[in-house]
C-alpha cells in the first residue's frame, strides 16, 4: 500500500488483499514518559550503557521516550503493519494482522546481528478492525517484564528494549463488568530476529505461523477464508525468504529441492516449537493465548498478554481470564502447540505436501519435547550422572504430589536443592518440613476451590448437558463444569478438615516422594565416582536450572500499581531480580520466606515467596 498521507488514511482499519503488510504511521500520544529501559536489549542494538552523569540520564531517558513511543522516527525507520490470519481459540479467525504493533526496521550490528524494531501500542493501524490500536500501561509492563524475564531464564523469546508511558488515555472494561475505567496508553519497544521486516525492497516478510495463513482457503467451519487466499507467489516468496534467512542451512543444504527443503524447514520449526514448549512447562509458564497468530516462525515465545507462572501447581490453571472453555490450560499447552504447527502444515501445503508434514510432526513432535522435557527435569532433580527408565514417573510423581499438597511450583523445586542424599541426614527432615511449610493453607485452598456457580445454574448445566449435549459443548461449558464440579467436592473436602490434620497428610505426601527421590539419587551417586564433586555438581546444576524468581502476578501487580501511581521505580526493581533469576545468596539453604500478611501489597519483600492471599483474587484479560 502506499505511504500514509498527512491525513493518516491508510491506518483506517479494512480489509487489506493481496499484501503482507502496510505503511503507518504512529499516532503521537501525549507527553510520554519512560517507565523503564532494559539495558541488556538496548546493548544488542549499540544502545548504551547508560551514563553516570545524572543529567545526561535524564536527557537520555526523554530521548528515549521520545523515540521509543513513536512521538519520533528513528532515521531511517519505515514503519509498517504486518498482515496475517490466524486460528482464535480453535476456529480460523480470517485477517487479524498487526493492529496495535508497528514494525520500524532493523538495526545491523557491528557484530553481524540483525534486529528488528517494533513498538506495540503506537496506535490504529488497517488491521486494528473494532480496536483503537492502543495498549495501556497495565499491559505493558507486564509484556515489558515478562519478555526479559523469559530471555533471562533462558527461553527463546522476544526481548523488549523499553515501555514508555503517557498522559493519553484510553477507556477498557478490565473485568468486563460494564464499568470500564480510562487507563494510561503506553507503548513497547519489542526487539526479534524478525516480526516482518523490508530492509531494502518491500518484500512480504513473515514471522508467525499466521503469516502463511493469510492464503488460506476458506475454512470449512466458519467459511472464512483470507484476504489473499489464491496468492501463491506471495507464499512461495515468503517460504524462500523466511528459510534463506533465518535457516540458511537449511537453504544450502537443500538448495536443488524445494520439497526437500521445505521438509526439513517443517521439521526443523517443529524441533524448536516442541522445545520452546517444553521450557515453558519446566518453570510453570502458562501463555495464555496459543493462537496460531502468536506462534513464532522461529521458536520464540511471542506476544505476552494473559500469561501467567503457576503458583500453587495446579496443571488445569487458566491464566486467560476470556479462555472460558480453558483450551490453554497449563497442561494442555503442548498439544496445542502440536495443533497449531499442524495448522501451519495446511498452510504450507501447496508447497509441501501434507501427508509429509504429518509423517513429519508425528515423528519428530512428541519425541523432542519429551526428549528436552525429560532433560530439563532431570537437571532440575539435579540428576545429573545417569539417566534412568524410571525418571518420567519419578517427575510425574512430583507434579502428583506438588497438585494433592497444593505445593508452589517455583519452590518446591529450590528446596529439593538442598537435599541431602545420606539415608539418615538430619538435613532430609528440614527439607521436608519446609516442603510441607510451603504448601498452601486451608484458608488459601478454601479461597482458591471456592464454588464461581450458583448451585442452581450447577444443576441447569448438567441438566442441559444430559438433554442436549451439542448445545452444551458450543457453549464451551464442559470445562468449566468439570473444574466446578472438583471445586464443590474439594469445598467439601476442606470443610472436614483441620490444619493439622492438612498439614500432616501433606507430610505424608511428601515423605513418600522424598523416599523415591533419595533411592533415585543414590542410584546416581553409585554410577558417580567421587561422592563430593558429585554432590557439588549436582547442587550446581540445579541451581541453574530452578529459578528462585519468576513474574508471578502478584509481582507484576505490585509494580503496575505503583507504576499507575507515577511511581517507576518498583518495575526497575522487578526488572533487576529478574534479570539473575538463577541467582542465589551464598550457599545458605534455599528456604523461601514466608508469606507476607493479609493486606500487603508492596514494600520490600523479596519476591521468592509464595504469593499472599490476596493475589488468588488477580485476574488477568
Ligand atoms: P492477540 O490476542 O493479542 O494475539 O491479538 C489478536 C489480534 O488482535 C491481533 O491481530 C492484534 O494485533 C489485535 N489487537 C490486539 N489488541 C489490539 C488493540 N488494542 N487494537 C487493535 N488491534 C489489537
Ligand atoms: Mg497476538
Ligand atoms: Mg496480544
Amino acid at each position: 500500500t502506499p505511504p500514509p498521507g498527512p491525513e493518516g488514511a491508510p491506518s483506517t482499519p479494512r480489509l487489506v488483499p493481496g499484501a503482507c503488510f502496510s505503511r503507518v504511521r504512529p499516532t503521537p500520544l501525549r507527553q510520554p514518559r519512560l517507565v523503564a529501559l532494559s539495558e541488556p536489549t538496548l546493548a544488542l542494538l549499540g544502545l548504551g550503557p547508560p551514563p553516570d552523569d545524572a543529567a545526561a540520564r535524564q536527557a537520555r531517558e526523554a530521548e528515549a521516550a521520545l523515540f521509543f513511543s513513536g512521538n519520533a522516527l528513528l532515521p531511517g525507520a519505515e514503519p509498517a503493519a504486518h498482515c496475517y490470519c490466524g486460528h482464535q481459540f480453535g476456529q480460523f479467525a480470517g485477517q487479524l494482522g498487526d493492529g496495535a504493533a508497528m514494525y520500524l526496521g532493523e538495526v545491523c550490528t557491528a557484530a553481524g546481528e540483525r534486529w528488528e524494531l517494533q513498538l506495540k501500542g503506537a496506535g490504529p493501524t488497517p488491521f486494528s478492525r473494532q480496536a483503537d490500536g492502543r495498549k495501556v500501561l497495565r499491559s505493558s509492563i507486564r509484556e515489558f517484564l515478562c519478555s526479559e524475564a523469559m530471555f533471562h531464564l533462558g527461553i527463546p523469546t522476544t526481548r523488549a528494549g523499553a515501555c514508555v508511558t503517557s498522559q493519553s488515555t484510553v477507556e477498557r472494561d478490565v473485568f468486563y463488568d460494564g464499568n470500564p475505567k480510562q487507563e494510561p496508553c503506553a507503548v513497547v519497544l519489542r526487539v526479534a530476529p524478525t516480526f516482518l521486516s523490508c530492509a531494502d525492497a518491500w518484500k512480504p516478510r513473515p514471522s508467525r505461523f499466521g503469516s502463511f495463513e493469510i492464503f488460506k482457503p476458506a475454512d470449512e467451519r466458519t467459511g472464512r477464508a483470507g484476504p489473499s487466499v489464491g496468492r501463491n507467489e506471495i507464499r512461495v516468496q515468503m517460504l524462500d525468504y523466511v528459510v534463506g534467512t533465518f535457516y540458511p542451512e537449511i537453504q544450502a543444504a537443500h538448495a536443488g529441492d524445494s520439497v526437500q527443503r521445505n521438509a526439513a524447514f517443517f521439521r526443523e520449526v517443529t524441533r524448536r516449537t516442541a522445545r520452546m514448549v517444553a521450557e515453558w512447562q519446566c518453570v510453570g509458564f502458562c501463555h495464555g493465548v496459543l493462537n496460531t497468530d502468536n506462534m513464532s516462525i522461529v521458536g520464540l515465545t511471542i506476544d505476552y498478554g494473559p500469561f501467567g507462572f503457576l503458583d500453587r501447581y495446579d496443571p488445569d490453571h487458566v491464566c486467560n481470564a476470556s479462555d472460558n472453555a480453558g483450551r490453554y490450560t497449563y497442561r494442555k499447552q503442548p498439544e496445542v502447540c502440536k495443533w497449531n504447527l499442524r495448522k501451519l502444515a495446511e498452510a504450507l501445503e501447496p508447497e509441501l505436501p501434507l501427508a509429509l508434514a504429518e509423517a513429519i510432526l508425528a515423528e519428530e513432535y512428541d519425541a523432542e519435547f519429551r526428549r528436552h522435557y525429560l532433560h530439563k527435569m532431570r537437571s532440575k532433580l539435579g540428576l545429573v550422572q545417569t539417566e534412568q527408565e524410571e525418571d518420567a514417573v519419578l517427575v510425574a510423581r512430583l507434579l502428583e504430589t506438588m497438585q494433592l499438597t497444593g505445593a508452589d511450583f517455583t519452590n518446591t523445586f529450590c528446596l529439593l536443592s538442598s537435599f541431602p542424599v545420606e539415608p539418615e541426614a538430619p538435613g532430609q527432615a528440614d527439607v521436608l518440613t519446609a516442603l510441607t511449610a510451603q504448601c498452601a493453607s486451608l484458608e488459601e485452598l478454601r479461597l482458591a476451590f471456592r464454588p464461581q456457580m450458583d448451585p442452581r445454574q450447577l444443576s441447569m448445566m448438567l441438566m442441559l448437558a444430559q438433554s442436549n449435549p451439542q448445545l452444551f459443548a458450543l457453549l464451551g461449558s464442559q470445562a468449566n463444569i468439570t473444574k466446578e464440579l472438583e471445586r464443590v467436592e474439594q469445598q467439601s473436602r476442606l470443610e472436614q478438615l483441620s490444619p493439622a490434620e492438612l498439614l500432616s497428610t501433606n507430610k505424608d505426601h511428601w515423605a513418600a516422594w522424598l523416599q523415591e527421590y533419595r533411592v533415585r539419587l543414590e542410584k546416581d551417586r553409585e554410577g558417580a565416582g567421587d561422592t563430593g564433586t558429585w554432590q557439588a555438581e549436582r547442587v550446581r546444576t540445579m541451581h541453574a536450572s530452578n529459578p528462585k524468581y519468576v513474574l508471578r502476578n502478584y509481582i507484576a501487580h505490585n509494580a503496575i500499581e505503583a507504576a499507575e501511581n507515577g511511581d517507576f521505580s518498583e518495575v526497575r526493581r522487578v526488572l533487576k531480580l529478574l534479570e539473575t533469576p538463577y541467582h542465589r545468596d551464598g550457599e545458605a539453604p534455599e528456604v523461601p520466606d514466608a508469606a507476607e500478611p493479609e493486606g500487603a501489597a508492596g514494600g520490600q519483600r523479596s519476591y521468592s515467596s509464595r504469593p499472599p492471599l490476596w493475589a488468588a483474587e488477580l485476574c488477568v484479560t
